[in-house]
């Protein structure tokens, strides 16, 4: 499908245009899922998009599924809530690194741990974007962001890792750069049965690439194609050779572990005197 007749097929023209400053990779990133949903052939009445509150969880109301904005970190409680009313839905959860890691920080790991079925994408562009640049639970130590006009001193989780050490049964990352690569790690994560997670580096120039003077949006994909590596390459490097590199890729797979839906309904049957 070409790019214009995948615009009228999956956006709601009358949102349009959307609001992200020009050179944000939001789009990328919503394009991604797109693309994705494409690939898988999904009928769009079987994808449901749910997103929190930021700057790219505005997403949900320009694509054209079944879609819910929702409050600030609370996209998770909502989908849990949707995929329990509905397994057969195809759940994808927009959301950003503040709405995801801070506020709902506490969902997403829940929601890790029991496994259900859908699909995060979370898009780090490593600040809190629409409120004002505010550093985030992912923006790096030492940057500057309003809250942090000196530096930031404190670590940044490994999002990853967290929902890896969690309970998620598919994990990836990409960046807007590798875009190719990001909508087939965001396909993968929606065909995987279990709680899959893609964080999608993006850049934001507005709120953190003017704060800590990282050039243009074209500047900030240069600086994701030279620091994102393929998993194994990523592997083969020393711990120094290492430092300030992140691997791109299916960073984890499990298969096999019980899904929350199906162990949810199999208690309703023995609870009802079935077996
Ligand atoms: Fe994109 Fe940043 Fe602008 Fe938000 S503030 S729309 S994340 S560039």
């Amino acid at each position: 499908m070409k790019m214009e007749e995948m615009i009228d097929t999956y956006f709601r023209p009358g949102r349009l245009p959307h609001i992200w400053c020009p050179g944000c990779g939001n789009g990328i990133v919503t394009g991604c899922i797109v693309k994705a949903i494409n690939k898988l052939d999904l009928q769009k009445d079987s994808v449901a998009v749910i997103s929190g509150i930021g700057c790219s969880s505005r997403a949900s109301g320009y694509l054209d599924f079944n879609t819910v904005h929702s409050a600030h970190g609370r996209a998770l409680p909502v989908a849990t809530g949707v995929k329990l009313a509905d397994p057969g839905l195809n759940v994808i959860v927009v959301t950003g690194d503040g709405d995801a890691s801070a506020i709902g920080g506490n969902h997403l790991i829940h929601a890790a741990r029991r496994n259900i079925d859908m699909t995060v994408v979370l898009y780090n562009n490593n600040i809190y974007g629409m409120t004002g640049g505010q550093y985030s639970p992912l923006t790096p130590e030492h940057s500057k962001a309003t809250t942090a006009p000196y530096g930031n001193v404190e670590k940044s989780f490994d999002i990853p890792t967290l929902v890896k050490a969690a309970g998620a049964t598919f994990v990836a990352r990409a960046t807007t750069f590798h875009a190719p690569l990001l909508a087939d790690l965001i396909a993968q994560g929606i065909a995987h049965k279990g709680f899959s997670l893609i964080e999608a580096i993006t850049a934001c120039p507005i709120s953190f690439g003017r704060q800590n003077k990282l050039g243009g949006p074209g500047d900030m994909i240069k600086w994701q194609r030279d620091h994102g590596l393929q998993l194994a390459a990523y592997e083969k490097l020393g711990e120094e050779q290492r430092a300030g590199k992140f691997p791109i890729g299916v960073l984890y797979k499990a298969e096999g572990v019980k899904e929350y839906t199906e162990a949810y309904d199999e208690l309703i049957v023995a609870a009802q005197g079935g077996k």
